[in-house]
């Protein structure tokens, strides 16, 4: 450490001792003080002049060793009076300096002229957003993408389909649209009442409510995603939360002793069920460039399939003891298959339960527990922990539809994806942090980005700012600057 910080000086030249407020969000690596400052106004007229090449930046580096993924994010900034210097290895790393212009040109004024030597903490910096159970379409997730961008974030995981309703276009399977993508009542708990999903209703149905995206749609959140260095990962749950598949078409479901449902299962027993799965990933991973697909594996509940005479003949075939091992079946030869398109999976952590699939990515949701150990056991984990990172959680007793545990946005900031138990050695399975937004109980856009902001600002700074940078005293105070300009700029900010 002493080494990277002579390495540091060395890299600025000389630079007051004392490092210098900063509002930006996230904290960069290292930030100084130039003399003089510039108007906002004149940001866009400076002149810039921008370097793309390793071997300068690892020079501004110094001794520090970056991994590859954050060398290619890494910056070197300079604001002058007159002009600004860009050194990056990569255009990721410019756009990301021009992100670091961007905030400060909103959050100051004048500008302080400054140097600034940054690189992310961890290379996956996500966000979640629930549209299956209220549906915000393309615009709303635009707005979020620009946000995220902003605060240097790179992955959006699109919850696309669940109980309430799917939400994409599936040519091969037109009905799952037609048939569920529209319900009669517009909030989700009016819909569904004691844990059963209520009906769906056609498109163009007197107050029906609902949405989907189709193709096009995906196309364009995709080209806009991407000019921001974002990846989108979609999820197509599998095998529980599918009330909705069934609906559409109830030829998935288990086929029980007298003729009974299963109201919110896929049957792992009956091939169609693969058919089905492999035929809808086929378009996704058309629409979808991202190397992963998430596939859910959250809560299912499994009872019938201790009933359903296919579920027992696949589990006899296959040498399968339990219902979970049945799951686990289903997981890996998804995972099989995804692979054979050169894709890798991502599920919630149940899939660890059955044994996990070989090269399957966690995303760590029951607490960290399970997240740790998928660690050990070599697999990549997401963070996403209930009670530090669930953005439906309330932030106030007193705030609309308060719901879930407390989440103030101290609690969400002091979250650390690299808990003390992980060795040095397997440090690189952590990939990073998530907030999840699941709507249940937020129907309104501006309901969603209350959730939303400012608790993703401390995501963002967990997964960007490195450990010691982390300071909740300053955050907080950033947090209420950036908070004004995300008003002004038309976004819905919880007030602290
Ligand atoms: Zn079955």
């Amino acid at each position: 450490m002493k080494g990277f910080v002579i390495a540091l000086v060395l890299a600025f030249g000389p630079m007051n001792a004392q490092p210098q407020q900063t509002n930006l969000i996230p904290a960069p690596v290292a930030y100084s003080v130039r003399p003089g400052n510039v108007s906002p106004s004149r940001t866009a007229v400076l002149d810039e002049r921008i370097r793309i090449s390793r071997r300068t930046l690892l020079r501004r580096l110094g001794g520090r060793q970056l991994t590859d993924w954050q060398l290619k994010s890494a910056y070197w900034l300079e604001l002058g009076k007159k002009g600004v210097k860009i050194e990056a290895a990569d255009e990721e790393g410019v756009f990301y300096a021009r992100q670091t212009l961007k905030m400060l040109a909103a959050l100051d004024s004048p500008l302080t002229c400054c140097t600034i030597l940054d690189w992310p903490r961890f290379r996956y910096r996500g966000v979640m957003l629930d549209e299956s159970r209220h549906f915000q379409g393309k615009d709303f997730v635009m707005k979020q993408l620009e946000m995220m961008a902003l605060l240097k974030m790179n992955r959006f995981h699109f919850h696309l389909v669940d109980n309430p309703g799917w939400r994409v276009q599936i040519d091969a399977y037109p009905l799952l649209t037609a048939l569920t993508a529209w319900r009669p009542e517009a909030f989700f708990w009016d819909w569904e009442k004691n844990e059963i999903g209520g009906p769906f209703v056609d498109e163009g149905t007197p107050g029906a409510y609902g949405g989907f995206y189709t193709k096009q749609d995906i196309a364009d959140i995709l080209a806009f995603a991407a000019e921001r260095h974002i990846e989108v990962i979609p999820e197509i749950e599998m095998p529980g939360h599918n009330y909705e598949t069934r609906a559409a078409y109830p030829e998935l479901a288990c086929s029980l002793p007298g003729g009974g449902k299963d109201p919110w299962e896929l049957c792992p027993g009956k091939e169609s069920t693969f058919e089905f799965l492999e035929k809808v990933l086929l378009e996704i991973f058309g629409m979808f460039p991202s190397q992963y697909i998430h596939i859910g594996g959250d809560e299912a509940r499994k009872n019938n399939w201790k009933l359903c005479p296919d579920c027992q003949a696949r589990m006899k075939a296959e040498g399968l003891k339990s219902v979970e091992e049945l799951q686990s079946y289903m997981i890996r030869r998804m995972e099989r298959f995804a692979h054979a398109h050169g894709k890798r999976i991502i599920g919630w952590d149940e899939i660890l339960q059955g044994g996990l699939a070989p090269d399957a990515t966690v995303m760590s949701w029951h607490g960290i527990e399970a997240g740790l150990k998928a660690v050990r056991e070599g697999h990549d984990v997401i963070f996403t922990p209930t009670h530090y990172c669930y953005l439906d959680y309330h932030q106030d007793s007193a705030q609309f539809r308060p719901v879930g545990r407390y989440l103030p946005l101290e609690k969400v900031y002091s979250f650390d994806p690299m808990a003390a138990s992980i060795t040095e050695a397997d440090a690189h399975h952590v990939l990073g942090v998530q907030g999840c937004l699941w709507t249940e109980h937020v129907q309104e856009a501006w309901h969603a980005e209350m959730m939303l902001y400012p608790r993703v600002f401390a995501i963002a700074e967990t997964g960007w700012s490195q450990a010691e940078r982390k300071d909740w005293p300053d955050f907080e105070r950033r947090a209420s600057v950036l908070s004004a300009v995300a008003r002004r700029w038309g976004y819905t900010v919880f007030r602290l």
